[in-house]
């Protein structure tokens, strides 16, 4: 039954089979009108399968989707209020970048009036910035202008859902990070909702503004960039979205005071039942000093590795008794003869309440 609804894409318990895989597992997710999602997990945990039965490519063996209020199974693609962006743009090479736009308004019944039609497809075309370009043909285009005719053929229907199967992909570095901005302004600008499929962690963190992060068919976090980054659920979010440092230890009887490997206790500012645990700390967490520790927990250790990364630098520290730590030093108030070299001894210093703490049974 059609509903005012303020969600625009919802599952309820769904799962998705093929045969005797399971791809997705009993998922249940809301997704708000006009939100930025990005469905983020490793290859194979079923972000793409999720996409295509908002689509309508494939349907739920379990459960339904429903798009503004309305219940989608069994309602082929065509007819959903969806438009997709695939990974290489599935653009026609016989046609130029006009026809391929305005294909899809040309195939709607009942017709739409060749004016209405050169209209839309204008501006759209202006919308992702192609406003000149209508006449070339697709071989002569970049790949970065190829993406972008395929991002006006998607929003030239005016879809309520565009969805987006990691849409940069086939780009290069440079040509990536500026698509994930314009990406980002033609969001806002649209006011629709994207779904957007990636397995990298720093795509989906800095487009989205809500995050699902999946594996094995199910969701493990859903929350906004800096809430899966600051607050991760679980270990294997707090590995997959960001680089992390893991540390044995065991939570003690008063379920506050946490025993890493090495003797050291400390208060990360939790209570977990007691027993073995994982302390997680994210590498720009640690201060990395010559000479003496900074306030705090501190280690003393030894720098075995330097990466130098422009901006920042990473060292790989080995601490007696905890093994090899990775740190991230941000390089603005470093100069040439503050970074440290492998070989050197340094203090790691952190505050204890960074540090996340999590049952050893979750590792
Ligand atoms: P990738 O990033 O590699 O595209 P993904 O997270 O999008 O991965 P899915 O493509 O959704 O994952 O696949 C989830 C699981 O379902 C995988 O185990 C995959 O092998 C399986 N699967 C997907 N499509 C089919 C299919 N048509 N037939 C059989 N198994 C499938």
């Amino acid at each position: 039954m059609a509903s005012a609804s303020t969600n625009d894409i919802e599952f309820r318990s769904v799962t998705k089979n093929y045969g005797a895989v399971t791809a997705v597992t009993d998922i249940t997710l809301n997704v708000p009108k006009g939100a930025f999602l990005a469905l983020l997990g490793p290859s194979g945990c079923g972000k793409t399968t999720c996409l295509r039965m908002i689509g309508g490519f494939e349907q739920p063996s379990e459960g339904t989707v429903h798009i503004d209020g309305r219940e989608m199974n069994g309602i082929p693609a065509y007819r959903r209020p969806v438009n997709m962006v695939f990974q290489h743009y599935a653009l026609f090479p016989h046609f130029n970048v006009e026809q391929n736009v305005a294909y899809g308004l040309k195939q709607m019944r009942p017709r739409m009036a060749a004016a209405e039609i050169s209209r839309r497809v204008a501006e759209a075309l202006e919308m992702v910035r192609l406003g000149g370009f209508a006449k070339r043909r697709i071989h002569e285009m970049s790949g970065g202008q190829q993406q972008r005719v395929a991002l006006a053929r998607a929003i030239v229907n005016r879809p309520s859902v565009l969805l987006l199967d990691e849409p940069l992909a086939a780009l290069d570095k440079k040509l990536r990070s500026a698509m994930q901005i314009e990406l980002q302004t033609l969001q806002r600008e649209l006011g629709i909702t994207f779904v957007l499929v990636t397995h990298d962690q720093e795509e989906a963190l800095s487009m989205a503004d809500i995050v699902c992060v999946m594996s094995a068919g199910q969701i493990r976090q859903l929350g906004t960039p800096q809430e899966v980054y600051d607050r991760p659920a679980d270990l294997f979010v707090a590995d997959f979205v960001g680089k992390t440092n893991r540390i044995s230890a065991t939570m003690e009887a008063d379920g506050t005071t946490l025993r890493l490997a090495n003797g050291t206790a400390i208060m990360p500012g939790i209570r977990l039942l007691p027993g073995k645990a994982i302390a997680a700390l994210r590498p720009e967490a640690i201060h990395l000093t010559r000479g003496k520790a900074v306030a705090g927990t501190s280690f003393k250790g030894m720098v075995t590795h330097r990466i130098f990364l422009g901006s920042s630098v990473e060292y790989a520290v080995s601490v007696p008794g905890l093994g090899d730590f990775l740190i991230t030093a941000d390089r603005r108030s470093m100069n040439e003869s503050d970074l440290v070299k492998p070989g050197e001894e340094v203090f790691l210093s952190f505050d204890p309440t960074a540090v996340h703490v999590f049952p050893a049974s979750n590792a």
